[in-house]
């Protein structure tokens, strides 16, 4: 087998939250979490994100699912979708609340845009609701009071990891003002309890692993190990995304699309390949697949010759 990780009971997962189409952006993180389970006889799971529904597009579930099939990408077992665990997250921060990690706070962002520090780039809250023993009622947030930790981790492809909460970023919401819970929390618990034993994602989502590895110690729970890929940028260096209008996956070119993300992920795929069909592509990349082959970068720029797919 390839690249250290046991065969036996490997599971990774595909995540994506329903704000839109698949784009070439989504598609790498797809393909590369699929090849890394699948080279090793792992499951690959397919877990839909829907716990912000303000920010959701109307059909971009269906949608996601049929561009995942149209380019050969079939995930094991029913799909899961978080909107079905609120039960449990609610469970999490109970218990966190218990053991007295959780507190209310009523700053709103504007307070904190206006008057929190930025430390590094990413806005830093001080905690100023911390000592204030503020009742759990809505309208106020929840966060995790991150005092004391400190979080080191290996990435399998961006290298040696280190946060320090208190130093960037501060205590962090796990339930939002509105009463949703926050992205860190829900990926963070299903990861664990779904048995993910890796996660390979973009690099866009590697500043909130350590956030998301602090609140599985909290918990007792699990942590994979982590592969944070590179994300495709245009020349602006910004990244493709469904905010900076990232034209949708073209169905009808899924075998050229995988083709391309194989190129972008460092695999080499033969020329002969480009444009056959998508079963074809994965057979061979199923085959060849080799996390030590990808970039070790947080972000690369689609090359001239190697477009972004759909446009
Ligand atoms: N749902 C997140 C997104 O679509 C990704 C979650 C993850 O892979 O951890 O950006």
């Amino acid at each position: 087998m390839t690249d250290d990780i046991p065969a036996a009971g490997y599971r990774g997962r595909f995540a994506p939250s329903p704000t839109g189409p698949l784009h070439f952006g989504s598609l790498i993180a797809a393909l590369g979490s699929y090849l890394q389970a699948r080279r090793q006889g792992g499951e690959w799971w397919l877990r839909i994100e829907d716990i912000d529904p303000p920010r959701e597009a109307p059909g971009a579930r269906e949608a996601i699912l049929a561009s995942l099939e149209a380019h050969g990408l079939h995930w094991d077992g029913p799909v899961q979708y978080q909107s079905q665990r609120l039960e449990r997250y609610a469970q999490c921060l109970q218990r966190l609340a218990a053991e007295g990690r959780l507190y209310a706070c009523a700053c709103s962002r504007k307070r904190i845009a206006e008057h929190g520090e930025r430390r590094g780039g990413t806005l830093h809250y001080p905690g100023w609701c911390r000592e204030r023993n503020l009742a759990f009622v809505p309208g106020r947030a929840r966060r995790l009071d991150t005092r004391n930790l400190i979080i080191d981790f290996e990435d399998r492809i961006q290298g040696p990891q280190r946060l320090i909460p208190a130093e960037e970023g501060g205590d962090f919401v796990l339930q939002r003002a509105d009463g949703l819970y926050s992205y860190q929390l829900a990926v963070a618990v299903d990861d664990a309890e779904q048995g993910m034993t890796e996660v390979v994602r973009g690099s866009d989502l590697l500043a909130s692993t350590p956030r998301q590895i602090a609140i599985q110690r909290l918990l007792g729970l699990p942590t994979p190990v982590y592969a944070h890929l590179p994300v495709a940028v245009d020349a602006q260096g910004r990244k493709l995304s469904k905010q900076n209008r990232a034209p949708a996956l073209d169905a009808r070119r899924a075998g050229e699309n995988l083709w391309r993300a194989l190129h972008f992920l460092g695999q080499r795929p033969p020329t002969e390949l480009r444009g056959a069909l998508p079963a074809t592509v994965l057979d061979w990349a199923r085959e060849y697949w080799s996390l030590k082959k990808v970039p070790r970068t947080a972000a690369m720029e689609l090359s001239a010759d190697v477009p972004p797919a759909g446009e």
